[in-house]
């Protein structure tokens, strides 16, 4: 929530600041272009300086397409022929970035937007042009937003991001809800009507944006603030007690972590282990595959943070399709791609994760724990039967190269296909645990690419269709014994989470910044009002109406003056 004054950002809104314009092109270039993988890379260790491994991946993605050859060979060779230098970078990037989108995959068509923006900053260094930064603290108004803008407009100045174009997949969004800002994206005719606004007011968790608003409007944003302002205090005043609800229901808490550098944050929060380990960071951007030898180190820092009492779920490489890894090979198709992934990767291209489970036995083994692992992208038992084969024979060869791997890996799937959910009662009888992935398993239940904002009313994992699915899934594993976990955004979100545990999920794994919330959520309800919210959702028609049902419990009404 927040509200403050609106900045404009457009692309080209520029503040001259003196800087000589060379006189040599090419060496101008090659200069602007090392000084953009300069900056690039400082916002990189920022954003790992403040635990967000997965952000700083977004600038260094940047910083490696700044010194491309192809890109800048490409600007250097219009300059030499005569192009004005600001054109010719301005150009090659464009080149790179229509490469880019017309790929038919909407994260890759994200990552055009990433090049274009690498092209003007070089161009911004070389005529020694900065953004025009807000001069007091404001909200970003835009049709987009570049997320190194996001990483580098001064603290504090930022109060908060409102799109009409973007999703909440993209970079700058990603990156806002790693540093606090609250963000609403996908609102139609926002830069038009904020053309004469001086005041905006924005609710991330309801998605509005209010342009100039009203005092009676201002009184309700200032309650719907104390309302979360007082949740976000229950929250931390029960940070490091087990979650439970107020009847004194147990459910556990668990992180999201994207690299070993988040472990710490994790800890913080009261995580009580991790639910879902990204491994994908180990292979991509790369131009080879990592080697066994150079996976075990990071694997061994998490097991290590967390310890013999707090359990770390490993996810196998979740690659392929919009996760591009070049050394793959893999065919282009349409989609994103669901079959290439993780372990119906495995039926072609066994190496890959034969070494990656290696590499988790060894790690295990070091740190002395034993190790969770999960495959994502499961679609059948015959993936299963592939996953158990493929770990067993890594254990075997780990144990004849002398070095003692663990008595055991307990071993889970991603429930995040249809096929998976509904085949979940065969499946628990394979595996040691669930994990449900909301985020693609409800882009795959409503046909609705996850990244696509024009699909946005399919989007939410709340949708019945996608609870039935779930509640199949708990039943499916209550009957087997086995555990089942939420990792996809939807455990994050305080509406989620009560329905979720109202379905009888039994773990909620989430972004560290989201634990408090979660915890704070859980113990304001108890369990026959999770049941029955539980029960009241499942027989809902759309999901705006499970989210109204889940606000109930969550602001009771008159809590902050909205009928
Ligand atoms: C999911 O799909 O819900 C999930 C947690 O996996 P990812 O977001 O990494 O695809
Ligand atoms: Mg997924």
């Amino acid at each position: 929530m927040a509200v403050g004054l609106v900045w404009r950002y457009t692309a080209t809104e520029r503040r001259e600041t003196p800087g000589a314009v060379p006189t040599d092109a090419v060496a101008a270039i090659r200069a602007a272009a090392a000084e953009a993988v300069r900056q690039l890379g400082s916002l990189a260790e920022r954003m790992r300086g403040l635990g967000r491994a997965d952000e700083a991946g977004i600038f260094d993605a940047q910083a490696m397409m700044a010194e491309d050859p192809q890109l800048l060979g490409e600007a250097v060779a219009r300059a030499e022929a005569g192009e004005d230098p600001e054109a010719a970078v301005r150009a090659a990037a464009a080149t790179a970035a229509a490469t880019l989108a017309s790929l038919p995959d909407e994260l890759l068509a994200s990552r055009a937007a990433d090049v274009r923006d690498v092209g003007a900053r070089i161009v911004r260094i070389m005529t020694g042009q900065d953004v025009a930064f807000p001069a007091s603290p404001s909200i970003a108004v835009a049709e987009d937003l570049p997320p190194s803008i996001v990483a580098e407009v001064p603290t504090g100045l930022l109060l908060g991001v409102a799109l009409q174009g973007s999703s909440p997949t993209a970079h700058a969004v990603i990156l806002a809800r790693g540093l606090g800002i609250p963000a609403v994206v996908g609102v139609p005719g926002l830069v038009e009507a904020a053309g004469s606004a001086t005041c905006v007011a924005i609710d991330g968790e309801s998605g509005e944006a209010v342009l100039d608003p009203d005092p009676s409007q201002l009184a309700d944003f200032a309650a719907r603030a104390r309302v979360l302002a007082a949740r976000r205090e229950a929250g931390a005043s029960l940070r490091g007690r087990p979650a439970a609800t107020a009847d004194g229901e147990r459910v556990i808490l668990l992180a999201n972590i994207g690299g070993p550098e988040e472990a710490g944050r994790a800890l913080e929060a009261g995580a009580e282990g991790v639910g879902l380990f990204r491994t994908e960071f180990l292979f991509m951007r790369r131009q080879s595959a990592p080697s066994e030898d150079e996976q075990v180190e990071p694997y061994r820092r998490v097991f290590e943070a967390f310890g013999r009492q707090r359990p770390v779920v490993v996810r196998l490489a979740d690659i392929g399709g919009d996760k591009a890894v070049p050394y793959l090979d893999l065919p282009p198709q349409a989609n994103s791609f669901p079959g290439s992934r993780a372990v119906p990767l495995a039926a072609r291209d066994r190496g890959l994760l034969s070494s990656q489970l290696r590499a988790i036995w060894r790690a295990a083994g070091r740190a002395g724990v034993t190790p969770h692992v999960m495959a994502p992208m499961v679609a059948t038992l015959s993936d299963v039967r592939l996953l158990l084969e493929l770990r067993d024979e890594a254990r075997a060869e780990v144990a004849a190269r002398g070095e003692p791997p663990p008595d055991r890996m307990i071993t889970g799937v991603m429930i995040e296909m249809p096929s998976a959910a509904i085949l979940a009662p065969e499946l628990a009888r394979l595996v040691d645990f669930f994990s449900i992935g909301t985020n693609d398993l409800t882009q795959y239940t409503m046909a609705a690419d996850r990244s696509n904002p024009a699909l946005a009313h399919l989007q939410d994992a709340l949708h019945p269709a996608v609870l039935r699915l779930i509640a199949g899934v708990v039943a499916g594993a209550d009957e087997a014994g086995i555990p089942v976990a939420v990792c996809g955004e939807l455990a994050g979100e305080p509406a989620g989470a009560l329905v979720l545990a109202g379905l009888g999920v039994d773990e909620l794994s989430a972004d560290a910044g989201s634990l408090d919330r979660v915890r704070a959520a859980l113990a304001g309800v108890t369990r026959p009002q999770l049941a029955d919210l539980a029960k009241r959702a499942l027989a809902a028609s759309n999901a705006a109406d499970v989210r109204a049902m889940a606000r109930e419990l969550l602001e009771p009404r008159g809590s902050h003056g909205r009928a």
